[in-house]
C-alpha cells in the first residue's frame, strides 16, 4: 500500500531547456543586483552549495543560503529580501520561454491522485516557493491537487542528501518505505530516495517501455497498477 507519491519537478513534469534557463536566470537575478553576471554567478552556485552541503536540521535551507549569500552580495538584508522578493513576482514569471508540461503529465498526476494518498511536490528545495509555484504553473499543475511542496523555506535539507526523503515522510507522518519517488535523475531523485528506503519510478524517455521500476512517464500508470 502507497503511502505517499513524491514527484520531482524539472524535467520529470516540466518540460524545460534546464540549461538555458539557468542561464537566463543568472542574468536577469544578477541584473537585479546590479551585479558582474560572471562573478555573481560564481558565488551563487557557492551559496547554493553551502545550503545544499548544510546538514544542521535546525536551519532551513533559505537560512543557510542566506548566510552565505549575504558574505559577499554587496547590500544590507533588507534590501537584499526585497530585491529578491520583486524579482520572483514580476522577473521570474518572464522566464518561461518554452517551458510547459509533457505530453503525458496531467495523466501521470491523475493516476497518481486515484490511489487517494497525498501527493508531494518534491522539486529539490533550493528555490523560494514564490518560484516553485511558477514552475508549477508552468507545468499545467494544480497547487490543491499537492499536500506537500517543497521549497527552501521550509525544508532543511536538499537533494541528493536522503534526509530531505526522510524528512517529507516525516512530515506527512507516513512510512518513508511506503513512499513512491517520481523522477528523471539517477542520482538526486532515484539513488538518494532508495537510500532513504523510498521505492522509485525512474522516469526515462528512452525506454520503450515499462521496465520494472523504470519506464517513460507514459508507462507510469501502469507501473501504478503493478503496485496496487
Ligand atoms: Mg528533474
Amino acid at each position: 500500500m502507497i503511502e505517499a507519491i513524491l514527484f520531482d519537478l524539472d524535467g520529470t513534469l516540466l518540460d524545460v531547456d534546464m540549461d538555458d534557463f539557468l542561464d537566463r536566470y543568472m542574468l536577469k537575478l544578477a541584473a537585479c543586483f546590479s551585479a558582474d553576471e560572471k562573478s555573481f554567478t560564481k558565488n551563487l552556485w557557492t551559496s547554493t552549495s553551502a545550503m545544499i552541503n548544510n546538514k544542521d536540521p535546525q536551519i532551513t535551507n533559505e537560512e543557510a543560503f542566506m548566510e552565505h549569500f549575504l558574505t559577499w552580495i554587496n547590500h544590507p538584508r533588507n534590501e537584499v529580501m526585497q530585491r529578491i522578493h520583486d524579482f520572483y513576482e514580476k522577473v521570474f514569471p518572464t522566464l518561461q520561454a518554452t517551458a510547459g508540461p509533457f505530453p503525458h503529465t496531467e495523466a501521470a498526476v491523475a493516476a497518481a491522485r486515484k490511489l487517494q494518498c497525498p501527493l508531494v511536490l518534491a522539486t529539490n528545495p533550493i528555490f523560494p516557493m514564490v518560484a516553485i509555484r511558477h514552475r508549477m504553473k508552468w507545468a499545467g499543475l494544480q497547487e490543491k491537487d499537492f499536500a506537500l511542496i517543497t521549497a527552501y523555506e521550509n525544508m532543511h535539507f536538499a537533494k541528493p542528501n536522503p534526509d530531505y526523503y526522510l524528512e517529507i515522510a516525516q512530515i506527512l507522518g507516513v512510512n518513508p518505505a511506503r513512499c513512491l519517488m517520481v523522477g528523471n535523475d539517477p542520482v538526486f531523485d532515484i539513488r538518494a530516495a532508495a537510500e532513504a528506503g523510498l521505492i522509485t519510478y525512474f522516469v526515462d524517455e528512452s525506454l520503450p517501455g515499462l521496465n520494472k521500476n523504470r519506464g517513460r512517464l507514459a508507462d507510469f500508470p501502469q507501473f501504478l497498477n503493478s503496485l496496487t
